[in-house]
């Protein structure tokens, strides 16, 4: 039985259109043309993933993100029609794992799709994900990482983080003293066929500072100008 995934889309065409793609490819579907129709099918069911539209009769996509992050982790990939870099930041900081801009070639959303399920697994269907996650705790300064319970504390003090902003920190905690272009970062982080500007990077590490180098006083995260973003080992 293939991966199930709930498809948001109040454009019954192209809703169709997908459903019938996604069995051709052996998944099992489940659609839903209206925002808050679909958190209550989300929160009720558990799927391997969820493709959501932003503009939907009811909630719209960003909202069902919003409250669906809250209650439970399911990859969702967004589908939006819309091109500015805010609704997709808000997207993937609401917890999107990828977004495609309408009209997409089947092909991308199938690819897109492939990669979000490798990527994003559910933890039962994952469990010999390696003994790294299990002995995945990273730590700097008084900054401690448990990547496996997905917390991050800074002297005792948790940080909530975003999934986003929590693979980003990981990615540079895990480079230490190396400089990470920001192509680099958002392949790290939004995954290798990531089409997305790279300001995005840039807009996480302003999350990210804002959170911790902020709160706590510290300068963990560098900037080198023209090149990328570094965290230096212990210092501060
Ligand atoms: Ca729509």
């Amino acid at each position: 039985m293939g991966a199930r995934i709930l498809v948001v889309e109040d454009e019954e065409k192209l809703a169709r259109f997908i459903e019938l793609e996604l069995i051709h490819e052996g998944y099992e579907v489940t659609k839903s043309g209206n925002g808050r129709d679909a958190l209550e099918i989300a929160l009720r069911e558990d799927f391997a993933l969820i493709l959501l539209d932003i503009m939907l009769p009811g909630l719209n996509g960003l909202e069902v993100l919003r409250r669906l992050q809250k209650e439970k982790q399911v990859p969702v990939i967004l589908l939006t029609a819309r091109d500015a870099v805010n609704d997709k930041v808000s997207g993937l900081d609401a917890g999107a794992v990828d977004y495609i801009t309408k009209p997409f070639a089947i092909e991308e959303l199938l690819a897109r799709i492939r990669v979000a399920l490798k990527l994003h697994a559910a933890p039962a269907q994952s469990a010999a994900r390696s003994d790294a996650a299990k002995e995945g705790v990273l730590t700097w300064g008084l900054l401690v990482m448990n990547v496996p319970a997905h917390t991050v504390k800074y002297d005792g003090h948790e940080i909530f983080l975003t999934n986003r902003e929590f693979l980003m920190l990981r990615t540079l905690l895990e480079n230490r003293d190396i400089v990470l272009s920001r192509d680099t970062l958002l392949n790290k982080v939004c995954g290798y066929d990531f089409v997305g500007e790279t300001n995005i990077v840039d807009v996480y590490i302003r999350y990210l500072r804002s959170k911790i180098d902020d709160v706590f006083h510290i300068k963990m995260i560098h900037t080198v100008r023209g090149v990328g973003y570094v965290i230096k080992s212990e210092e501060g």
